[in-house]
């Protein structure tokens, strides 16, 4: 089958052109780049229009994460028309032009002709391996994935140009796939991704055969290369929608895809009490990006993988491996197991390895210990990882205030606060700890966990 096979004729037909007082995108929501390239293409004698997610966010009067720029010109005529432009990708042929920082990405109408020669491949399941036949806006139409995602803005009479119905999507906040939905995810299953990470970010619905095809095709996810996997799972994860994410993954089958070992551990109840960590880390990590602080892919990841390493750890123990060894161990495993889902850069995996072994370190509350133990460079992410443990109950309450407390105390407060406790026989109090849900219990013997 060729991707989105369309009827070209009946298309035109359908053609809707709101005019410039039929909508509300304004030129001054628009990048000045991105307006330089659109006036520029068009002064050279092309077509030009702002297509995608920034004609869609302006539509919703958002603030478009960047601009794509869409023409007839081939990738070749776009570079000789800017100077500051590279030719990228194989699978999609794109221009980017350059200004400083911002990128403007510049493609070419997508033909939807027969796949007569090796610019146009499909794989055995139907994905779309290569794509660079070249076309006009109305074949370019059918080849992008939901309706709210087509619409065209014309930079010649600043029109919004609608081929599939997509001003109506948008008005009914739906997300509705061009096309066969079971096809167009079998050509590229990713976009059952873009699906969920859309439908939370604009808090539109999916549309009911959209969502019907995604419980069926899920498992072809995948055959995606982990690379674009990873990459993908940072825009899942990464933009303040997090938690909602997850549960819209998991509800589609797809999550079990990309953190396969975090799936099962989830089945996996931990004494009675299902796993929280999880959870409440994409909590914090929305309310972080809500309060406009940064989040890492690392400490993210560090959460992901907790449970898998923890259970896989604590069986080694029971079979006899020593602690130390049976976390490192576990850590290897799950690492290679979750890289072959979604690769993850070394920095990355080097960075959650960090976080988890300075978990026990911060048992260590006496002595010389913790004042070299908070110049480490990831100190506050495995202080963050900690108390993250704790108000999940997977650590103790007590151990991650009395760090709270410790990081802000001056030198004098922190040498009293790691003098050792009195020796047994002293008539000091015992002291009190928590026990692994949280409950207070003594512990005579004042000793640390
Ligand atoms: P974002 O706000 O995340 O940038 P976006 O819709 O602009 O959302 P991009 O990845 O920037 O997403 O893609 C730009 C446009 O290209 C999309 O709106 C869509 O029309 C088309 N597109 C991107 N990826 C696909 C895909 N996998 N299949 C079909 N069309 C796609
Ligand atoms: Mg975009």
């Amino acid at each position: 089958m060729t991707p989105s096979k369309i009827n070209a004729e009946s298309i035109s037909t359908k053609v809707k052109i709101y005019t410039r007082s039929e909508h509300n995108i304004s030129r001054s929501q628009i990048s000045e780049n991105a307006l330089k390239v659109l006036y520029k293409l068009q002064k050279e004698g092309y077509d030009a229009y702002l297509v995608g997610g920034c004609v869609r966010d302006l539509l919703l009067g958002r603030e478009p994460k960047d601009f794509d720029v869409v023409t007839n010109a081939e990738p070749e005529e776009i570079k000789n028309v800017f100077r500051n432009c590279r030719l990228i990708g194989r699978r999609f042929r794109l221009a980017h032009v350059h200004f400083g920082r911002e990128v403007i990405e510049v493609a070419t109408f997508r033909g939807a002709g027969e796949a007569k020669n090796d610019e146009q491949v499909l794989n055995k399941e139907g994905r779309l391996l290569r794509d660079n036949v070249y076309g006009t806006i109305e074949e370019d139409v059918w080849r992008r994935d939901f309706t709210v995602n087509a619409l065209y803005y014309n930079i010649k009479d600043f029109s919004v140009v609608d081929y599939v119905g997509g001003m109506a999507d948008h008005k009914a906040a739906t997300l509705r796939l061009i096309g066969d939905p079971e096809t167009r995810f079998r050509e590229d299953p990713v976009r059952m991704l873009r699906a969920v990470r859309f439908a939370v970010k604009l808090g539109f619905n999916l549309h009911p055969d959209c969502a019907t095809a995604m419980h069926q095709v899920a498992e072809l996810l995948s055959c995606i290369p982990s690379a674009r996997l990873y990459d993908e799972t940072l825009k899942l994860f990464m933009f303040g929608y997090a938690l909602q994410t997850f549960e819209m993954l998991r509800h589609y089958g797809l999550f079990q895809i990309l953190f396969p070992s975090t799936e099962n551990s989830l089945s996996l109840e931990d004494n009675g009490f299902p796993r929280l960590l999880l959870a409440k880390a994409l909590a914090n990590s929305d309310n972080r990006i809500a309060d406009g602080k940064t989040v890492t892919a690392y400490f993210l990841f560090s959460a992901f993988l907790w449970e898998p390493v923890q259970i896989l750890a604590k069986g080694k123990i029971n079979k006899g491996t020593i602690e130390f060894i049976a976390y490192q161990e576990a850590a290897n495993e799950i690492i290679s197991k979750q890289i072959k889902s979604t690769a993850l850069p070394r920095h990355i995996t080097l960075a959650m390895r960090e976080v988890w072994s300075l978990q026990p370190k911060f048992n260590a509350r006496f002595g010389s210990k913790p004042s070299r133990l908070i110049t480490h460079p990831r100190f506050r992410a495995g202080y963050d990882f900690l108390l993250l443990r704790a108000e999940t109950g997977g650590a103790d309450l007590e151990v991650a205030e009395w760090w709270g407390k410790y990081q802000i105390a001056d030198d004098n407060e922190q040498r009293k606060m790691t003098q050792p406790p009195s020796r047994k026989g002293t008539n000091s109090k015992p002291a009190r700890k928590r026990n692994y849900r949280g409950k207070a219990k003594v512990n005579p013997a004042g000793t640390e966990a």
